[in-house]
């Protein structure tokens, strides 16, 4: 059921960490994959297609939006995301502007135009890439908590009105991978032995363990899944 063969999917973020192993991974589950980032042309992952486009830039949304008019996209993944850590003082709005317009303005623009597109076909899947802190505050991230907590709950609105057109809308919420987004963490032993301390599995995540669940979601095995937002975070959640 988690054959993917004959299947296009967009997945943003995808030249490295999270992103990159999901493209990879659906891949390998049998679809062709468009992987989006700023700079994925240089050295995209193997197998897939990639296409240069800052989501940062409305102007540059749209315009990728009516490039891919004539593609099919039957699965869209909406990973990119960007974290700014500063004490909530001394966040800066440019900071607030940057975070919010990669985690949620972008993910909104494309779900909206792809989703439209699976409605009209009646089918398709759509996966938002939310975080631990969709459901905590977290410390010195105010502006990424607050955008994981918008995606999370878009997801949830998106599902309310296409569940019922056959286009799942759901979310993965990753706990601490070890990936460029974590790495201030990993590289200060203090803080990296206190989150640690509060994940049941004891380790930090791989970016191949987001990329499973993913490629579940997004495969007929989760056809009756809808606005779920599902954790795959080492027990971090029940702890
Ligand atoms: P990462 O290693 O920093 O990679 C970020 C990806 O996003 C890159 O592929 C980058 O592409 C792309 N990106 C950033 N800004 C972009 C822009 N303006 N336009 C287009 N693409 C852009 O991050 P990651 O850890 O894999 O995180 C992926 C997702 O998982 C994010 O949404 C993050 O919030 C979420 N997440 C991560 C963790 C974690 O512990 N790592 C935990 C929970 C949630 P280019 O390099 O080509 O620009």
């Amino acid at each position: 059921m988690t054959d993917l063969s004959g299947q296009t999917a967009l997945v943003t973020g995808a030249s490295r960490g999270i992103g990159a192993a999901i493209a990879t991974a659906l891949s390998r589950a049998g679809a062709e994959v468009i992987g989006l980032g700023t700079r994925i042309e240089d050295a995209p992952p193997p197998g897939i297609t990639p296409l240069n486009c800052d989501l940062s830039d409305r102007d540059r949304i749209a315009a990728l939006i009516a490039d891919l008019k004539d593609r099919r996209i039957d699965i869209l993944v909406n990973n990119a995301g960007i974290i700014r850590r500063a004490p909530v003082a001394e966040h800066s709005t440019e900071d607030w502007d940057a975070v919010m317009a990669v985690n949620l303005d972008a993910p909104f623009l494309l779900s909206r135009a792809f989703g439209a597109e699976m409605v009209a076909r009646g089918s398709g899947k759509i996966i938002n890439v939310a975080s631990v802190l969709s459901f905590q505050g977290g410390r010195f991230v105010p502006g990424y908590a607050a955008s994981k907590a918008a995606i999370a709950n878009l997801t949830r609105s998106f599902a309310n009105e296409w569940a019922a057109h056959g286009v799942n809308v759901n979310a993965i919420a990753p706990g601490y991978v070890a990936t460029d987004n974590t790495a201030a963490l990993q590289a200060d032993p203090e803080r990296e032995a206190q989150l640690m301390a509060r994940v049941p599995l004891g380790r930090w995540l791989r970016p191949e363990e987001i990329a499973a669940p993913v490629v579940f979601l997004a495969s007929d095995a989760a056809s009756a899944i809808h606005g779920t937002v599902l954790a795959v975070d080492g027990g971090w959640g029940g702890f």
